[in-house]
């Protein structure tokens, strides 16, 4: 590694030290109570907003309590119950068969591991990082959500657009005891300060180090 990439990661490592500090208490963003109902949550996820995907999950969890209640559901009385959410249709699909498959192979229980995640329909790196981060407390990789995506790049933590090298590039310089929150630290961080048009460089903690990619 050369001197300029020397202190590039120096100044990557000291900006993701600093964002740790200021936002210790983030978390992961939606509500769930077990492995099953973060998956559910995770795959209605994509592509809708948290605060909707919180809003429809109290009446989904309430009708449909177990994997067995998944896998035998009625796609259209599914769809109905998350009607609200982009692709519902779709989604509604990926869960039943998502539960079909936990029931068949992994004796009702979804998975801890990241290659059985990846096999389930509607489970990317992402959401499986997710559940094995946030359900079982197993720290492999980071989650890459749109957040991540665009604060990375901002802050120079990575020059790509690709998820998978985003992850990559960011477990080279993420502290392991950081790994498990980094991405709801960055997704804080966005949204209180780093807004993607107008961000408050001005009262920004990383002012002085951040290479503003892209202000
Ligand atoms: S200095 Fe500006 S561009 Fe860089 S992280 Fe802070 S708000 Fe975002």
């Amino acid at each position: 590694m050369g001197t300029f990439e020397l202190l590039q990661r120096q100044k990557a490592v000291e900006a993701i030290n600093t964002l740790e500090e200021k936002y210790r208490n983030a978390k992961y963003y939606l509500n769930f109570d077990g492995a099953l109902q973060l998956m559910v949550a995770a795959i209605l996820s994509a592509q809708t907003k948290d605060t909707l995907v919180n809003e429809i999950t109290p009446g989904l969890f309430h009708r449909y309590k177990n994997v067995d209640d998944f896998a035998n559901a009625e796609p259209a009385e599914l769809t109905e119950y998350i009607k609200r959410v982009s692709f519902a249709e779709n989604k509604a699909k990926n869960i039943i068969n998502c539960c079909r498959i936990i029931n068949e192979k992994y004796n009702g229980k979804v998975p801890d591991k990241m290659d059985d995640l990846l096999s389930l329909p509607g489970i990317g790196r992402k959401t499986a990082n997710t559940i094995l981060i946030n359900a079982f407390g197993i720290v492999e990789g980071i989650p890459v959500d749109t957040w991540v995506i665009r604060l990375s790049y901002r802050i120079g933590l990575s020059k790509s657009d690709k998820p998978d090298k985003i992850e990559e590039d960011l477990k080279a310089i993420v502290d392991k005891k950081y790994r498990k929150n980094i991405a709801y630290v960055l997704k804080e961080h966005g949204h209180l300060i780093c807004h993607s048009s107008k961000p408050k460089c001005d009262s920004c903690p990383i002012k002085g180090i951040c290479p503003k990619n892209g202000v």
